[in-house]
């Protein structure tokens, strides 16, 4: 596997750690990474909420790309709550992504089982957009 396959295994896995913050709140049962274009690792886990108020762990790690400046997405892995990692991202992650990079979201790429050494493009999980 591509080593920085393996950096944003490594960034994303030491942060898996699902707990339970109040009766309302739980987080951490899944992590992500996200490599941005200029080669910075980027990192969140999902936010669970009642009322709906929480956040997958992609869109976590992308708002904190944005809100170190970036904006440009190279690559996406996340561990799951099974503590496998790979695995698409949700619709409204991948909507956000698109959005991002509207005239090259194809090209970002998608981890989808690290033990197999899958990888998908946005492109391929997304094909038509439909703006
Ligand atoms: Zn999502």
């Amino acid at each position: 596997m591509n080593k920085i396959w393996e950096q944003m295994y490594e960034a994303a896995k030491s942060l898996h750690n699902a707990r339970k913050i109040s009766d309302y709140v739980t987080c951490g049962e899944v992590a992500a990474a996200i490599l941005s274009k200029s080669g910075k690792i980027y990192t969140g886990v999902c936010v669970d909420t009642c009322s709906t108020l929480g956040i997958c762990a992609e869109r976590n790690a992308i708002f904190n790309m944005l809100t170190n400046g970036e904006h440009e997405i190279d690559k996406v892995l996340c561990i799951m709550p099974d503590g496998k990692c790979g695995g698409a991202p949700c619709g409204a992650c991948r909507e956000l992504m698109v959005q991002l990079m509207a005239d090259n979201y194809k090209d970002v790429q998608i981890l989808m089982d690290y033990e197999q050494k899958r990888v998908m493009t946005l492109g391929e999980l997304t094909p038509e957009w439909w703006i």
